[in-house]
């Protein structure tokens, strides 16, 4: 009986680790924001990245202190991405508000930014004054714009200002494969990510049409986890554990670049 219980602990805790990764991961979607900061210690919440398989992560946070909080203690794992919004209530209107603009100016002086979101927009409001102002930002500096945004809005970004790169968010969040596809082939400027998008492989699966899509343009995309609420930290292990699953069933160099590859390619590691 102890014997049998002795085998059952090792069972869960081998499953539980992070034993089970095959792929180095880079993570494109993090926040750690404000209501994040009680709950976890910026080495706490670099420790779960790290128990999770995440070698280096994309963060934006609201505000964007949280940010700086995790890019201070680990500059060589998190890649700054500046957040426009300096409460959430900057959300729904940063696209026409000029003190949106000047904070974001402002912050972009540090110069340790590599992309400016992740923000959130509806087409109607892709011409407003502060996403012309970003995209003018982003195409000086060589950042990335990550736009959580739908596929009508992502084509009108990319057609309005087409220098700057653009990060997809969760590829629309509801966009299927083959429209994601399409995209992909008409702007060359575009890159996707993949957080939230279970139905990659839902039941574990992967997906036949995301699978193609992935296999025709394996530079263009990255997974990512978005830590919008606290909870969402409690289950980044699991989460990227089911990443696994389906990077597993690509062909290994299509993992790879999605997996860690790109994310590296694309954001290199600072020197110093
Ligand atoms: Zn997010």
């Amino acid at each position: 009986m102890r014997g049998l219980v002795f085998s059952a602990l090792v069972l869960v805790a081998g499953t539980a680790g992070p034993a089970a990764a095959q792929f180095p991961i880079f993570d494109a979607h993090v926040h750690y924001s404000r209501p994040d900061w009680d709950v976890y210690s910026p080495e706490r919440a670099l420790s779960i990245l790290a128990g999770a398989g995440v070698r280096r992560a994309i963060v934006s946070s609201t505000p964007d202190d949280g940010t700086l909080k995790l890019y201070e203690k680990a500059p060589k794992t998190v890649v700054p991405f500046l957040r426009p919004y300096r409460t959430r209530d900057d959300m729904g209107k940063w696209h026409s508000d000029r003190g949106v603009q000047t904070y974001v100016e402002g912050r972009l002086k540090r110069g340790i930014y590599r992309g400016i979101g992740e923000f959130h927009l509806s087409a109607a409001d892709a011409d407003g004054p502060t996403v012309k102002r970003f995209a003018e930002l982003a195409a000086e500096r060589d950042l990335f714009l990550q736009a959580h945004v739908d596929d009508v809005a992502i084509a009108k970004l990319l057609t309005l200002y087409p220098k700057p790169r653009f990060l997809w968010a969760h590829a629309g969040m509801s966009s299927p494969a083959s429209t994601v596809g399409r995209l992909l082939e008409r702007f060359e400027k575009l890159y996707v990510e993949l957080a939230l998008r279970t139905d990659v492989a839902s039941g574990g699966t992967l997906d036949p049409e995301w699978r193609a899509v992935f296999v025709k343009h394996p530079d263009r995309f990255m997974v990512g986890t978005d830590t919008w609420v606290t909870s969402r930290w409690e289950v980044m292990r699991d989460y990227h554990r089911d990443v696994q699953v389906w990077l597993g069933q690509l062909p290994r160099e299509v993992a790879e670049a999605i997996a860690w590859k790109n994310g590296e390619r694309l954001f290199p590691p600072p020197t110093q």
